[in-house]
């Protein structure tokens, strides 16, 4: 099923998620409907407070849903080691057309619970490293813009604005 997207200024998307506890048939439910989601945005990851749920999850596939491979869940997950920096364009899909350069760490180790509650850990390079910041992010109920340079989230939140007057958002 695929589930609505929500977008900026959603008070959802601002709010920590709340830990997962019951790794159960609803859980496996909602990853299935959230990679369908992120798979029918064309996008390469989707937190859960970005579909309303305000809990400790995401999904990410760089693979756009190609190679079941790359299907990674991550449930109550944190970054334990950060290195290096990054700086590219980054989109989300709950800031439709807006794209702008975000400062991240380069390599990261990631610590989080599978859909079984099997923890694991995980590195990620480029743009993987990328998607597990900004997914953990969302987790957090911090959002990319404010990652961004002041002149470059004004610059966005005057887009944002201008789409809201004229309906587009
Ligand atoms: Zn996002």
């Amino acid at each position: 099923m695929i589930l609505t997207i929500v977008k900026y200024p959603d008070p959802v998307l601002s709010r920590r998620g709340e830990p997962v506890t019951e790794f159960d048939a609803d859980l496996r439910k909602l990853i299935a409907d959230m990679f369908e989601t992120s798979y029918a945005s064309q996008g390469v990851g989707l937190a859960a407070p970005q579909v309303s749920v305000s809990k400790r999850l995401a999904v990410i596939d760089l693979s756009m849903g190609k190679d079941p491979k790359d299907r990674l869940v991550l449930i109550n997950p944190e970054i334990i080691f950060r290195d290096g920096k990054i700086y590219e364009d980054e989109g989300c899909l709950s800031f439709p057309d807006i794209r702008e350069k975000v400062v991240r760490a380069a390599k990261v180790r990631v610590r989080a619970q599978d859909e079984n509650g099997q923890w694991f850990e995980m590195e990620g390079e480029d743009l993987l490293s990328r998607c597990f910041q900004h997914e953990i992010d969302h987790v957090d109920g911090m959002l990319f813009i404010f990652r961004m340079s002041a002149l470059k989230r004004e610059f966005a939140l005057r887009k944002i604005r201008k789409m809201q007057r004229n309906g587009e958002w």
